[in-house]
């Protein structure tokens, strides 16, 4: 009856466009509902390495049972599908669908990638989560990666990473000249400005190279991590804190246009899981590193030192020169830094009296 009134009042042109909009969602969500879909996400890491592989494993299994089975999401190491430094051209091109890994990797593409994942110096894990999701962050990331078709989220963090395994003390800014270290990307940079070299190596070949002295000295993660990887049986001194990576950020990345043609409800399924991938990754490195640090000291007797604050104030000022320079080559990179620095600076002050003060609490 009320359809018929309708019919009446409208006429036949509006009749057409009302029988379309009637029809269309019902399609739309047949479709959606019982269309499986089968993707394949290729990461940066080694198959199932812990915690970091692990992370990308788990988001296809939340992803999985979330969905119903609906999205099956099969995960590959590093070199499984394509090679680790090629996850990034791969998800773009649409090749495959997902991918896992961190924004630095692709300082190549665009050298603003580094700010998603982690800055000498800058946020740590809390202040990336606040500057990306809650700060305005993720809308300039969105920005970025559009350019390539991609589009990516939080998807895990390091938490404060250690500053490195050395065979020397490091007690001047001095002791850095000449030093050939493993250390990766703004901070390889920082390094360089010390007289250090900085070292290009796949993760695979840090102990070995290591070990046989091709390098002098090595970062990575953090105690978890770095036990693993066993370190402490080709380094001396465990050097804190990880100046260079205060709270690397993780991603997951999704090709923009599958993403996109996917029904809404299984594009909030991975929203959802990259977001639990990103609080499970720290919480597991959080609970796990001072565990392993403590094995680390007593059963491997690493001897745990602190670089001193005039190496660190200096490197700091280096770290500026760096990111200036970087800054002023490219309008975008420069729009980054600045709303990065000016959410930074606002996030410090709040720090400072909070946890900052709250911290200190520990030495009452
Ligand atoms: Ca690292």
């Amino acid at each position: 009856m009320k359809r018929r009134n309708f019919i009446k009042k409208v006429g036949t042109g509006a009749l057409a466009v009302g029988a379309g909009l009637a029809v269309k969602p019902r399609r739309a969500r047949a479709a959606g509902k019982h269309k499986t879909y089968n993707w394949k996400m290729v990461t940066t890491w080694p198959p199932h390495f812990p915690v970091l592989g692990e992370s990308a494993d788990y988001i296809a299994k939340w992803v999985e049972e979330m969905s119903a089975g609906q999205l099956k999401i099969t995960v590959y190491g590093g070199g499984e599908l394509v090679p680790p430094l090629q996850v990034f051209d791969a998800v773009s091109s649409g090749t495959v669908e997902m991918g896992h890994g961190a924004a630095y990797y692709w300082a190549g593409k665009h050298e603003a990638t580094q700010f998603f994942a982690a800055v000498p110096f800058g946020l740590n894990a809390q202040g990336m989560n606040a500057w990306i999701i809650s700060g305005g962050g993720q809308e300039l990331w969105d920005e970025l990666y559009a350019r390539f078709n991609l589009k990516a989220w939080p998807a895990g963090n390091t938490g404060v990473q250690m500053g490195g395994w050395f065979n020397k003390e490091i007690n001047s800014i001095d002791d850095l000249k000449g030093l050939k270290m493993r250390i990766p990307g703004l901070g390889g940079k920082v390094l360089a400005k010390a007289g250090g070299n900085a070292i290009l190596v796949a993760g695979g070949e840090i102990y070995t190279n290591l070990d046989r002295g091709v390098i002098d000295a090595t970062e990575w993660v953090g105690p978890y991590h770095d036990y693993k990887m066993g370190f402490y049986k080709a380094a001396k001194y465990y050097y804190s804190p990880g100046w260079h990576e205060p709270g690397t950020t993780l991603e997951c990345m999704v090709n923009k246009q599958k993403f996109e043609a996917l029904p809404k409800h299984l594009q909030a399924i991975i929203e959802a899981a990259c977001a639990k991938s990103n609080i499970w990754c720290l919480s597991t490195f959080e609970a796990l590193n001072e565990i392993y640090l403590q094995k680390l000291v007593n059963e491997h007797h690493v001897k745990l030192r602190t670089f001193p604050d005039p190496v660190l104030a200096k490197l700091k000022v280096m770290t500026k020169e760096v990111l200036d320079g970087m800054a002023a080559k490219d309008p975008f990179t420069k729009k980054v830094y600045d709303h990065y620095m000016d959410f930074k600076k606002n996030h410090d002050a709040w720090d400072v009296i909070s946890e900052e003060r709250y911290a200190k609490l520990k030495h009452l």
